[in-house]
């Protein structure tokens, strides 16, 4: 069988990282689309584990060399998917796992739409989230605010997605993420099945 596709979604600060990190070690059919951003590298983060972190110019080069699967300027900074292995990926059968914003989703759901699973993230309410980028202290107090914008106009577009996690409990929470990873390796597209049939 093919790979398959599970894309997460959701503001800065509402735990996506921390779910990640607690099963990525544990399921060896996971593969993490790394992306590459021009953004800062925050202390904690590693160039090739959290991000390839490139210049604005570099960026440049890599849309026009047609690089990426999709691209966004998120807060002010590129990020981007190179698609290159994301197809070795699916091509070995992996869970493919993308934590990209709304609008990374929405071309990634067009072109991988049969079997591409969709999650949104995010905390209970606004005031969680402010009190979680707070506490992490990786940001300026201009860069929450920004955030907090940001993650506003995201939340409106929750509806684009299969499903909604909301994090309060982290044990709750990332029993719930254990599920939809399930649920999300079962995808199959229509020409799967069909073969499966054919051959049963
Ligand atoms: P952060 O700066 O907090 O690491 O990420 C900011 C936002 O960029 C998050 O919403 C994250 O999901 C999104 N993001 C990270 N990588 C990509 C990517 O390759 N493409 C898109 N479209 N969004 C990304």
């Amino acid at each position: 069988m093919n790979g398959v596709l599970l894309v997460i979604s959701g503001p800065s600060g509402c735990g996506k990282s921390s779910l990640l990190n607690s099963v990525l070690d544990k399921h060896n059919d996971i593969y993490f689309s790394i992306s590459t951003t021009t953004r800062e590298i925050r202390d904690g983060e590693k160039e090739g584990i959290d991000y390839y972190y490139i210049s604005k110019k570099q960026f440049q080069n890599e849309i026009q060399e047609g690089l990426f699967l999709e691209w966004a300027e998120v807060h002010g900074n590129f990020y981007g998917t190179s698609i290159k292995p994301i197809e070795k990926a699916i091509g070995e059968g992996k869970l493919v796992i993308f934590d990209i914003d709304v609008q990374g989703h929405k071309i990634v759901k067009k072109r991988y739409s049969s079997i591409l699973t969709s999650l949104f993230i995010t905390t209970p309410n606004q005031e969680i989230l402010k009190d979680r980028l707070i506490k992490r202290a990786t940001d300026s107090e201009d860069v929450i605010k920004q955030r907090i914008i940001n993650a506003k106009s995201e939340m409106a577009r929750i509806d684009e997605y299969d499903y909604l996690l909301v994090n309060d409990d982290f044990e709750l929470a990332l029993s719930q993420f254990e599920a939809i990873l399930s649920v999300a390796r079962l995808k199959r597209d229509k020409n799967q099945i069909e073969k499966f049939a054919s051959l049963w």
